[in-house]
């Protein structure tokens, strides 16, 4: 069959191997759609220290079931799948008590497993055994379905960060998952939200799709000012960074309301990790800042009723569709900032 694997940074590879076969636990699946994002970019660039090459990429994953292996019990042939990407232990005490996406045993998809830029893949018993194998709703596409784990990961931030009904949110950087923000702050009841990126093309491109109450190009106003102009000087009640920016994080600072929450929703580069917090900031205004990693098994199966019951869209985000050998292009185009979402359909 037909793969892509990461042999080395900037070694990618379309390329033959065999066949994977489902062992005990396993279940095997066709793979219909995976979906590209930022972190497939990174990867291809630099590696990532829990990949020992050659690695098979790809971790937003949808497909059908073609095989079980002994002991798989509740699905079948043919059943149409979603697979989680990171997948927590189920046995630590983070897990134990419900954290399971910060759980520190957490392997991923694409990193310690084979990834879903392939034709068939594996299931990992331990992906079935934190019911991280998700049946995709009926009306739900394959390719809609992989783009739950995004979605998923959006969710976590955002319960975190308690975006909820009236609240005035931001959300700075406009690639897939500050679009998948936008639309899922207004499905959990938010009165306006408003859409920053530097960039004015990506900002226009993201704002057409998802129509924000207001798009800030940061490369042409004061962003800060922009955010306490639209509030009457109040600030805006949840600030998302889905950016990998520190400067971003610490404008958050600046354009929150009172008792605010800002959700550090995109890390920053390893060799720039901190920033400059007033704290006198968080203290007197009540601040909370939140963090965000990945998504729970329960987390992806939530981003699937949304996607199904249309509370979150996620059609018209997947701007490209592209074949198994033109993943490598796939990444060029998700690096340039030219697509929403890009899926493989392999
Ligand atoms: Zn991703
Ligand atoms: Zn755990």
């Amino acid at each position: 069959m037909k793969v892509v694997r990461f042999h080395a940074p900037g070694d990618i590879r379309f390329e033959d191997v065999a066949e994977p076969e489902a062992g005990p636990g396993e279940v095997k699946i066709r793979v219909r759609n995976c979906s590209t994002c930022g972190t497939d970019v990174k990867i291809s660039k630099f590696g990532h220290h829990h990949i020992h090459p050659p690695r098979v990429m790809g971790h937003e994953i949808a497909g059908e079931i073609v095989a079980l292996g002994d002991g798989v019990e509740g699905w079948a042939e043919g059943d149409r799948v979603q697979v989680i990407a990171a997948i927590p232990c189920g046995k630590c005490d983070e897990c134990k008590r419900g954290r399971m996406t910060i759980c520190p045993n957490q392997e991923s998809m694409g990193y310690h497993y084979e990834g879903g830029f392939a034709q068939f893949m594996v299931v990992p018993a331990k992906v079935l055994a934190v019911d991280g194998l998700n049946r995709i709703p009926e009306g739900v596409s394959f390719a809609e379905a992989s783009v739950a784990e995004p979605l998923a990961c959006v969710l976590n931030g955002q319960e975190l960060a308690r975006v909820g009904e009236g609240d005035d949110v931001v959300v700075v950087g406009s690639g897939p998952i500050g679009c998948l923000h936008v639309r899922l702050a207004k499905a959990r009841g938010a009165a306006r939200v408003f859409l920053v990126d530097l960039n004015r093309a990506r900002l226009d491109m993201a704002a057409d799709l998802v129509k924000p109450d207001l798009a800030i190009a940061g490369e042409e106003v004061d962003v800060v000012k922009a955010v306490l102009d639209a509030t009457d000087g109040r600030g805006a009640d949840v600030v998302i960074t889905a950016a990998a920016s520190g400067a971003a994080q610490e404008q958050a600072l600046q354009m929150v309301a009172r008792q605010g929450r800002i959700s550090f929703f995109g890390g920053l580069p390893k060799d720039k990790p901190t920033v400059t917090v007033d704290s006198n900031l968080v203290h007197y205004r009540e601040l909370t800042i939140v963090g965000a990693n990945g998504s729970s098994p329960a987390h992806n199966a939530e981003a699937l009723r949304l996607i199904a019951t249309g509370a979150v869209p996620v059609a018209d985000l997947i701007t490209h569709r592209l074949p198994l050998d033109s993943a490598i292009d796939a990444f060029g185009i998700v690096a340039r900032g030219e697509a929403i979402k890009v899926t493989i359909e392999p």
